[in-house]
């Protein structure tokens, strides 16, 4: 069939490659319907499209092969990442489950040992089911990535830093690593997003996001999205993407466009206030540890600083007393107890009762998600307020 693709015509300027990514973010979407010359691009609800005449089309046919709306989401994620092609998906679980449709029964999969608990709910209890195994391992820890690595190994999943307790994987010599043995690295860049951290350029191979957290940036769409490396790839993704049919909506495609123009902004913010609230934390009596990748010491720092060019807004810090968490998550006025991360509203989670409550208590506890381990995800508020806010909280009535 003869496709013309309706955002190649010579009128459409398309932002050169070499803008930063700041003004990439700014100007996404914009420059994409010719016809109006519209700044925010139009929202796409038609499912069908008309063929021109017998064996052509327009470029689109059906909205879950492909999207106008979704597509400029696409095309920008995948500029942003530095990978060849995008795909947006209804969330960010759908956006994993269609990576791990790349595997087969009988592969097997090394994963962080500390994975977000939704990955590690799929993988133990949907793919395990189909005869798809993975091995946890530090994957900080180059050695044991390389031990747990078997014949029948397929692809490596890392999350750098990991959550809740900020691990950080070296993802380029992970990469390498994983390149010898014709594995794939597969990267969720949910906490640092393209802005901070592009796997691909470190040489992974597959970025996925919960576009739900940052990238969104609201806490009011819920999104995923993959990146790929290679062309290869990007067929494989396309079909699964199609076949599988966990598509993005178009209303859902736009408000994410339009949460990421902002993207610029609100990490640097997030990165300004949890610098201040991770040493504040780490100078409260209450408090025995705080993980957050910007304090001097946290472990691994050299690594972080290589890879990314920020520090993120997530913290998690563990109080001496368990019997302190009930009155701090009961207490916190301006910051909501919450389940989820990277919106401008700050949140408070408990990851034992909450996001890691499917992970068996035991190697739990191995990760540093104890009972007495509290996650913070900083919004964009005045860093004094929150400080107030986390003051009060914590002091003893
Ligand atoms: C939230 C999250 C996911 C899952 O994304 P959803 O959009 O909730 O489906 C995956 N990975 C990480 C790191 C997350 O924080």
């Amino acid at each position: 069939m003869e496709r013309t693709d309706p955002h190649e015509s010579e009128q459409v300027t398309r932002a050169p490659a070499d803008f930063r990514l700041d003004t990439k973010l700014a100007q996404a979407g914009n420059r994409r319907d010719p016809a109006t010359g519209a700044i925010s691009p139009p929202v796409y609800y038609s499912t069908a499209y008309a063929h021109p005449a017998l064996g052509q089309s327009t470029g689109y046919d059906y909205t879950r092969t492909g999207n106008p709306t979704r597509q400029i989401l696409e095309e920008t994620i995948a500029d942003l990442e530095q990978g060849v092609r995008g795909f947006a998906f209804a969330s960010g679980m759908a956006a994993i489950s269609t990576v791990f449709g790349l595997l087969r029964p009988g592969d097997h999969l090394v994963a962080s040992n500390d994975l977000y608990g939704g990955t590690y709910r799929l993988l133990q209890q949907v793919l395990g089911r189909i005869g798809i195994e993975a091995a946890y391992v530090d994957t900080g820890d180059l050695a044991a990535v390389e031990r747990a690595i078997q014949p029948n190994t397929k692809a490596l999943f890392i999350e750098t830093p990991s959550n809740p307790t900020m691990k950080i994987t070296d993802i380029a010599a992970c990469a390498a690593l994983a390149r010898t043995h014709g594995v794939w690295t597969v990267v969720d860049n949910t906490f640092m997003t393209p802005y901070f951290q592009q796997p691909l350029a470190l040489g992974a191979d597959i970025v996925v996001h919960s576009a739900t957290k940052y990238l969104g940036g609201h806490n009011d769409v819920m999104a995923g999205l993959i990146v790929v490396r290679d062309d290869t790839l990007a067929e494989q993704i396309g079909f699964l993407q199609n076949s599988i049919g966990a598509v993005l909506g178009p209303q859902d495609a736009w408000l994410l466009l339009r949460g990421m123009k902002t993207l610029a902004l609100r990490m640097a913010r997030h990165e300004q206030n949890s610098l201040a609230i991770a040493d504040w934390l780490r100078a409260h009596p209450s408090v025995e540890k705080v993980y957050y990748p910007g304090l001097a010491d946290h472990p691994r720092r050299d690594i972080h600083v290589r890879q990314a060019r920020g520090f993120g807004g997530m913290i998690a810090f563990e109080v001496k007393d368990s019997t302190q968490i009930a009155h701090i998550l009961a207490s916190v006025k301006l910051i909501s107890f919450a389940e989820s991360l990277g919106g401008v509203e700050t949140l408070l989670t408990y990851p034992a009762r909450q996001t890691h409550a499917d992970i068996p208590q035991d190697i739990r506890e191995q990760c540093g998600v104890t009972e007495r381990l509290l996650r913070l995800s900083v919004g964009i508020e005045d860093a004094g307020d929150l400080l107030r806010d986390l003051d009060q909280a914590f002091s003893i009535q």
